[in-house]
């Protein structure tokens, strides 16, 4: 284009047009791009009905389930959107300014940890059997990304409370169960407290549909292979960029300390813990009910926006 062009597109303002239009393109494509995942759409009042099989472990892999967890806050620098170098066992420099941030003594630094702790996502392969929001996904494979409070039902179902109550794996093509998964809102968040398995049965009863079933699912072991987490030295450049020079001074100060290792690093690990237990008792004492299916929603209005 010749440069007398660019002039007369600037005064036409066809430039603008051309951004605005690019950057509709790239929000729209992050993360609301992958059709793999599957959502429950909630009706305008918050409440959304379901029924979806979780499926077993993928060909090739030895869990039905993945575990990731990730951070998503924002700071004077703006967003930190990230996977969490813990859910693959390495230290996370934000988990460890977290630490330092718990250790500071003040309530506000408390706050600003919790703030922007990490949250925990559960993705497993699943079979949509009742979609009313979206019947055109129903006998399909799909991902699903889901937090604690659903994968405590999982767990309930494999190690029952009580006597009269046989245990099932719920990721069972044959003895599992379908799950009815059914979100209301609670006090503006979102909340399955109501979901339940039915009867155990099987999914299907012909064994060459659920072999194809099998086939269609995810590998689950990618969310957590290398290239899906930033490095320790690029998450930590992304944190000092996202909290704002006059922090990432501070952060480089805490990292001097962290070289000097033993006692200082064993205690930031006994607070991390500390951290983490938090959690739970938050949980109960606030009348928020489900602290990491929010964060999914958060991420699931954020894919949406
Ligand atoms: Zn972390």
């Amino acid at each position: 284009m010749a440069f007398a062009d660019l002039k007369k597109q600037s005064k036409l303002g066809s430039l603008t047009e051309k951004l605005v239009k690019e950057v509709e393109k790239m929000n729209t494509s992050s993360g609301s791009s992958d059709d793999r995942v599957w959502k429950l759409d909630c009706d305008k009042s918050g409440n959304g009905y379901a029924v979806i099989r979780f499926l077993p472990a993928p060909d090739g892999e030895d869990l039905p389930f993945v575990k990731v967890y990730s951070h998503a806050f924002q700071g004077p620098g703006g967003w930190l959107i990230d996977n969490c170098l813990t859910s693959i066992n390495q230290k996370c420099p934000v988990c460890e300014h977290n630490s330092g941030l718990w250790n500071n003594g003040t309530d506000a630094g408390k706050e600003v940890a919790r703030k922007q702790k990490r949250k925990l996502t559960y993705v497993s392969n699943i079979y949509v059997v009742k979609d009313p929001a979206n019947p055109e996904n129903e006998g399909k494979v799909f991902l699903f990304k889901y937090g604690k409070k659903i994968f405590d039902k999982l767990t309930e179902a494999m190690q029952p409370e009580f006597e009269d109550e046989t245990p099932i794996d719920p990721f069972d093509f044959w003895q599992g169960a379908n799950f009815k998964l059914k979100a209301k809102n609670v006090a503006g968040y979102r909340n399955y407290d109501s979901s339940e398995f039915a009867r155990p049965d099987a999914l299907l009863d012909d064994d060459d549909a659920l072999e194809a079933i099998w086939k269609k699912q995810y590998s689950l072991a990618e969310f957590v292979s290398p290239d899906q987490f930033k490095t320790y030295e690029e998450l930590k450049k992304r944190l000092s960029s996202v909290l704002g020079t006059k922090s990432a001074q501070i952060d480089e100060e805490v990292e001097d300390e962290d070289d000097v290792r033993g006692p200082v690093r064993d205690l930031d690990d006994g607070l991390r813990s500390e951290l983490n237990n938090l959690q739970p008792t938050r949980r109960a004492s606030a009348p928020v009910e489900d602290d990491d299916d929010d964060a999914l929603s958060y991420f699931a209005r954020l894919a949406e926006d």
